[in-house]
């Protein structure tokens, strides 16, 4: 699942963490059977063969309430404390080390290979699609076709629609299996069509790359993808940490790396176990800021934000891969006192910052993304708080923001 294409999951997330804006609400007014035509001659053109056109037309139906959803998705405010709780929830924990048990040999095999440990794998099997009990009921042709004419992402929505025309020119898929989210991801892992392309891998040796019905294509060709995104052999991908009470806040940063051994002469300490190596890079996250959970991501933790970019979704999957692995539950001593701000406080907060001329903003939209959290980190340090880019009233307090005035009396 990418960003790119936003679901329910990762718009859950988007009120507090991703970095995508929504472009305004658009409307496409051609012909939407005129663009397929000019669509199909480009397909034709690109070498997909007449016979997987004319199979897949049938399907490659406009469906407004694909671009009702894509345009109507809500703001939903969640601290990472109530994400990763719904996420890792419902049994997902023991359910993920039972997969383990029961696809043993397969996962030896693949690690072996591809030197990624089950427990990753399991982790975003379950997130994407609760273990391929949940694929979606959307058909994958109609959905992408839809989003391609629609004119919010139609470049990014095109190149998918050629993808997953090859996809059945290859015969990895028939045109009626093509079936899952509404944005288009489908599988045990909801690929795109592009990245089921590029990254599907026919591990049960059958000669077809199946994403849907295989579970060892499914689960090699998400390592495959892992290494692609810079998975590297035997190193870990995230740990969780006590913090000291006084540190160098404004290092927490995910665009900052310092050795290991730097956190811990700063007082970070493993909170089970022992920190990694002491030479290791490592970034330290505090999605819901000092007081909160602490975690030190390793070089691996690329590869989860490349495989989604919205960083508490990719925290979350890497915190659950280390519950699969055995690690003990979260630390919330500190998170009780934790106050979010409102989705009209953080929208209050984006117009002060960008008011006061903190850069990176972007568009106002109560979204808590990469932009918004950097610019709170300048904002802490100008104004003296400890600037661990979280946002809090006390933040919005020093910056000048009124607390929201009573609607007008009409
Ligand atoms: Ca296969």
């Amino acid at each position: 699942m990418r960003t790119t294409a936003l679901k329910l999951t990762a718009a859950a997330i988007g009120a507090l963490w991703a970095g995508q804006a929504f472009a305004a609400t658009c409307h496409n007014t051609g012909s939407y059977e005129r663009w397929l035509d000019a669509f199909k001659k480009e397909a034709i053109a690109q070498g997909i063969s007449a016979k997987v056109i004319a199979d897949a037309s049938p399907q490659m139906t406009f469906d407004p309430a694909i671009v009702k959803r894509d345009h109507g998705q809500s703001v939903f405010q969640q601290t990472f404390i109530q994400f990763s709780d719904r996420m890792t929830g419902g049994g997902r924990i023991p359910n993920g080390q039972a997969k383990i048990k029961q696809h043993a040999a397969l996962f030896a095999k693949i690690e072996a290979q591809y030197g990624v440990p089950a427990p990753v794998l399991v982790a975003f099997w379950g997130l994407e699609s609760d273990f391929g009990a949940n694929f979606g009921n959307y058909k994958i042709l109609s959905a992408i076709a839809t989003l391609a004419y629609d004119c919010r992402r139609p470049e990014f929505f095109r190149t998918q629609l050629f993808d997953a025309l090859r996809i059945i020119e290859r015969g990895d898929q028939r045109v009626e299996d093509m079936v899952g989210d509404w944005a288009g991801e489908f599988g045990g892992l909801q690929f795109t069509a592009s990245d089921y392309l590029k990254n599907a891998v026919d591990f049960d040796g059958d000669g077809r790359r199946d994403l849907i019905k295989s579970i060892p294509d499914t689960m090699a060709s998400g390592a495959n993808f892992l290494v692609s995104l810079g998975w590297q052999r035997g190193q870990p991908w995230l740990q969780e940490v006590l913090v000291p009470k006084e540190m160098p806040w404004d290092q927490a940063d995910l665009t900052i790396q310092l050795p290991v051994s730097q956190w811990a002469a700063w007082g970070v300490k493993a909170a089970h176990g022992s920190l990694a190596a002491a030479d290791l890079p490592a970034s330290m996250i505090l999605p819901m800021g000092r007081t909160g959970p602490a975690f030190l991501v390793y070089p691996n933790f690329k590869a989860f934000l490349g495989w989604n970019s919205a960083y508490v979704y990719s925290t979350t999957v890497a915190y659950y891969a280390t519950r699969i692995a055995g690690a003990p539950a979260l630390n919330r001593s500190g998170a009780a006192s934790i106050v979010p701000l409102t989705a009209q406080q953080m929208t209050d907060l984006q117009r002060a910052l960008i008011k006061q001329g903190y850069e990176g903003v972007g568009e106002v939209d109560g979204k808590f993304g990469a932009g918004t959290r950097a610019a709170v980190k300048k904002a802490q340090m100008k104004v003296g708080l400890p600037a661990d880019s979280y946002p809090t009233v006390e933040l919005l307090d020093k910056l000048g923001v009124s607390r929201a005035p009573a609607a007008p009396k009409p």
